[in-house]
């Protein structure tokens, strides 16, 4: 299932219409700028709208990312504070546009210590969940390029939390490439890429992991920055795509580019290549799993 974080300029329904115009089977959106702490309610109109569009398109594979500015690691109580009120405020909004599932960045300590920042993160949600009982989003995690101080870099980050949280079943987590790479996890090659996923199993479960976003890399293995490149143009390993998009336990989840939307070299949508370019590669991985197993019956 593939698709891409589209603009919801002009109205959130834009981003299911632009979805369905270039064929993808989900989308990702911002339900609110999320570069400002403060929101506008949703109107009639708009949810209205949304869920006419939703029925039109067809498109119900639907992911929201939450704003940029919350940080439920937070060591300042007003900051983490005015977090939680904002992270409760992407998941009731996504409750009221039927989204199923919330990304969200775990946090950044602010020089506390991974393990002060990942108990915080814990007493954060464990407070959201209490307040805001009984709501169908679930709270994908999502893995991080270790930028400064940032937590979920390592897939043990996120075996703490989901571990450490009362309500684990509104818990999940959302893969990034781009970011996994960046935080040094070895996707220059196939054998790596197993064992990367091997390690998620291990620590997180496959089972899981509820949406991938699909990014290469401008920054090198281990370098700790968060930079997206289109698809096969950065510095992660063709077949390391080739083996996560063909993985079993990743078949039905959404996959979403969030990749620059400049038009490319031929004038075609870079959306349209990169989406191209990926379902290749799943086909290819796909005929590489197949041709292993029949080698091992053989
Ligand atoms: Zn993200
Ligand atoms: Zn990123």
């Amino acid at each position: 299932m593939f698709g891409s974080h589209l603009s919801v300029a002009g109205g959130l329904h834009n981003a299911l219409i632009e979805a369905h115009e270039k064929k993808m089977d989900c989308v990702q959106v911002f339900t609110k700028n999320q570069r400002q702490w403060k929101t506008k309610p949703l109107t009639d109109e708009q949810i209205t709208l949304w869920q006419k569009h939703r029925k039109q398109t067809d498109i119900h594979s639907v992911v929201s990312h939450d704003s940029y500015l919350i940080n439920l690691a937070s060591p300042d109580p007003v900051a983490r504070d005015k977090s939680i009120a904002l992270f409760r405020e992407e998941l009731l909004r996504c409750e009221t546009l039927d989204i199923p599932l919330l990304v969200t960045h775990p946090g950044a300590h602010m020089k506390e210590g991974e393990e002060a920042g990942l108990k915080q993160i814990i007493a954060s949600l464990d407070e959201v969940h209490r307040d805001l009982p009984g709501l169908k989003t679930i709270t994908c995690l999502e893995t991080t390029a270790g930028q400064g101080t940032s937590l979920g870099w390592r897939f043990e980050h996120l075996q703490v939390i989901l571990q450490g949280c009362h309500a684990p079943a509104r818990l999940a987590v959302c893969l990034d490439t781009a970011h996994m790479f960046a935080a040094g996890y070895d996707m220059t090659s196939q054998k790596g890429t197993q064992a990367m996923i091997q390690e998620l199993d291990q620590l997180v479960g496959l089972d899981q992991v509820r949406a991938i976003h699909l990014n290469d890399s401008k920054i090198e293995r281990g370098g700790r920055v968060d930079r997206h490149e289109h698809i096969g143009h950065g510095h992660i390993a063709k077949v390391a795509f080739e083996w996560l998009l063909s993985e079993p336990a990743f078949g039905d989840i959404p996959k979403i580019l969030e990749t620059a939307k400049s038009p490319s070299p031929n004038g075609e949508p870079w959306d349209l290549v990169n989406l191209k370019t990926l379902r290749q590669m799943q086909k290819r991985g796909f005929k590489k799993r197949n041709e292993a197993k029949s080698q091992k019956k053989g």
